[in-house]
């Protein structure tokens, strides 16, 4: 078991990657800016860029971000584990209030402040430590002011390993604008919203550093729910929109520290985290363990059970 903090980026205890293609099999609708206010007649088109000759649909990689963020977020309250909302002026560094004692007297912080403080006084492990303590597993994963997020996510493109365009078709439905509140249609305004039709397939890729196992298994499960249908892609998700499935989804690990042969993922936090054994999975490569399709699945499954375990003792540490 490694004593060092996976928070620490300092030190380089594992890089893991997934990588796949999100196909849209439904309507995939991801705006430009803001939706204007209902009533105005105008056209909601969906962010494209420019590659070669064409304009081109994409998934930026800060939607995907925020949509596994938020999602994870649920996911942990739905274990009764506390998270912050991510936004400024709300995060766990901003508001968590900490007692600490130094030379036998005990000072109430902000956590930021406390952190300041210890870094201040070149104790950047110390302050380590009162980050990992205090701040919630989402800062921890996604990151936080002044503490970068452990992953990375890719813009998702319709563009194969050869740098080849993948098929994709615009389209578009005019809707009526109908009041939130009351119901009723707003003086017969009509509104044009563009969307990718079914079928596009959007490469992404997925960087994590340091991540113990049982954050893998809260990200896969995320990919999981995408795949299954209880995660929606985009906006217009209530009529049915953003409907997706993960094609081709390849996982490769690179660890410092593994046991076994290299086939016995380690643990990466005491008492949170557990081994997993990939000896049946793995396929070992240039020093990197890849996981293909089915395996790769597989092994998500693996890493939500270490989640499920965890986000119990994580729960319990909390109370
Ligand atoms: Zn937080």
């Amino acid at each position: 078991m490694r004593s060092t903090l996976w928070t620490s980026s300092s030190t380089f205890l594992r890089e893991a990657m997934f990588k796949g293609y999100i196909e849209n099999v439904s309507p995939l609708r991801i705006g430009v800016g803001r939706e204007p206010p209902l009533g105005s007649r105008v056209d909601l088109a969906v962010v494209r860029v420019r590659y070669g000759e064409s304009d081109i649909p994409y998934i930026p990689g800060s939607s995907l971000k925020g949509l596994f963020r938020s999602y994870a977020g649920k996911i942990a309250s739905s274990y009764g584990i506390g998270v912050c909302s991510g936004l400024s002026r709300e995060s766990c560094v901003e508001i968590k209030r900490v007692i600490y004692e130094e030379e036998g007297f005990k000072e109430e912080y902000i956590l930021r402040n406390l952190i300041e403080r210890l870094l201040r006084n070149r104790e950047p492990l110390k302050a380590m430590e009162v980050f990992f303590k205090n701040a919630c597993i989402l800062c921890k994963m996604f990151g936080s002011m002044g503490y970068r997020s452990k992953i990375s996510f890719s813009d998702a493109y319709p563009i194969d390993d050869e740098g080849r365009i993948l098929p994709f078709k615009f389209g578009s439905r005019t809707g009526i604008a109908i009041d939130r509140r009351t119901g009723a249609v707003v003086g017969g305004a009509l509104y044009e919203v563009e969307y990718v039709e079914p079928g596009c397939k959007f490469k992404f890729e997925i960087r994590c550093s340091n991540l113990p196992n049982y954050a893998l298994g809260l990200l896969g499960s995320i990919i999981h729910m995408i795949d299954n249908g209880e995660i929606r892609i985009g906006g217009f998700t209530s009529r049915g929109y953003g409907l997706a499935r993960i094609r081709d989804l390849n996982i490769s690990i690179r660890d410092f520290a593994l046991k076994g042969e290299g086939k016995i993922l380690p643990s990466l936090e005491v008492d949170v985290d557990e081994d997993v054994d990939v000896s049946d999975l793995v396929e070992v490569r240039d020093g990197w363990l890849h996981f293909h399709y089915d395996k790769a699945w597989t092994l998500i499954g693996r890493l939500e059970g270490v989640w499920r375990n965890a986000a119990s003792k994580i729960k319990r540490v909390e109370k």
